[in-house]
């Protein structure tokens, strides 16, 4: 039986004397229970079909290995407890996500109180985001923190402007999964009526939908049904898998006093653990060239469909920009 049907089950149930008073739970069996619960992270595999449960056990706990221990277990269709004996290991798998398994998202969550697994939603996922097409004046921490604010809960920002400088600003955001992926900011920043498309790609981002930008399904099981005819029969899709970002860590913070080492950064999934000794300083330039390449062009493709009502509302109507036509140059 699953949280969901015990929850059913509960709320079905006439109490009654028979059943006995309320007790109390009080003193060490409770306090080691609370503290049960901070050692505990919840995920849920946004999958279309069921995973294989000892598949994913054994794939997560190879993939975790390097950062400590993990016990897991099976707590109801495709959702799972973590249990870490180290409360620092906790802290490290839930800061490197996100992470996924078989090109499906984990939707981690942090159980807190009595750590009621049917209360969590699991619907808010951080990200890396890297923004990119930005004119010299975004290119300032303040600025950052304000994209950052229109994306989603800011997370971790540039710690200082100078990080801001380059080709692109990385912020980590914590975005509500549940709505269409952000492809864009449009961003009147001057009285000259031109408006500056800043261009938004995801680090790490897992399968998602090409029709209607939301991660958990494929284009054809799309169940907005509108979305998914434009898709299927339009020359090209509103979302595309141009809104992967390449990881480019170890590039960006080259320069800065955070230089971290290749191995510093783990890989987030099976197939990226498994390529993960290949990876080295060249490939990661090599992969940051092609990502600036990408950003233009996706300046051009973004022209005719960047009035669409998602970034409207994610966007437009929080009242920084004017509602003309993008510039593509
Ligand atoms: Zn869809």
């Amino acid at each position: 039986m699953d949280s969901a049907e015990l929850a059913k089950l509960c709320a079905k149930l006439s109490i009654s004397d028979v059943d006995g008073p309320i007790r109390q739970v009080s003193g060490e069996i409770k306090s080691e229970g609370l503290k049960d619960v901070d050692h505990c992270l919840v995920g849920k595999v946004l999958a279309g079909k069921r995973v294989n449960r000892e598949a994913f056990k054994k794939v997560i706990e190879q993939l975790w290995s390097p950062i400590g221990s993990v016990e897991i277990e099976a707590v109801g269709d495709n959702t799972f407890m973590f249990f870490f004996p180290s409360l620092e290991v906790r802290s490290l798998i839930w800061s490197r996500g996100p992470w996924h398994f078989d090109r499906n998202l984990i939707v981690l969550e942090k159980p807190t109180g009595t750590g009621d697994i049917s209360k969590l939603s699991f619907h808010m996922v951080e990200f890396w985001v890297q923004i990119h097409n930005l004119p010299l004046m975004c290119m300032n921490r303040r600025m950052a923190r304000y994209l950052a604010e229109q994306i989603g809960t800011v997370v971790e920002l540039p710690t200082d402007s100078r990080e801001c400088w380059g080709r692109f600003i990385r912020v980590k955001v914590r975005i509500d999964i549940s709505k269409p992926l952000l492809r864009c900011l449009r961003l009147n920043l001057d009285d000259s009526g031109e408006v500056t498309t800043a261009i938004l790609l995801y680090e790490r981002l897992p399968e998602f939908c090409y029709a209607c930008g939301i991660i958990g399904h494929g284009l054809r099981d799309c169940p907005d049904d509108d979305a998914r005819l434009e898709a299927l029969e339009g020359v090209s899709t509103k979302y595309g898998s141009w809104l992967r970002a390449a990881s480019v860590e170890q590039s960006k913070n080259r320069n800065s006093r955070n230089e971290k080492k290749p191995d510093d950064i783990p890989p987030s999934s099976y197939q990226e653990n498994q390529t993960a000794k290949n990876s080295d300083t060249n490939r990661q330039s090599e992969q940051y060239s092609i990502d600036h390449e990408r950003t233009q062009q996706l300046l051009t493709a973004l022209v005719p469909v960047s009035n669409t009502t998602e970034d409207d509302n994610r966007g437009l109507k929080l009242g920084l920009l004017a509602g003309s036509t993008p510039n593509p140059s």
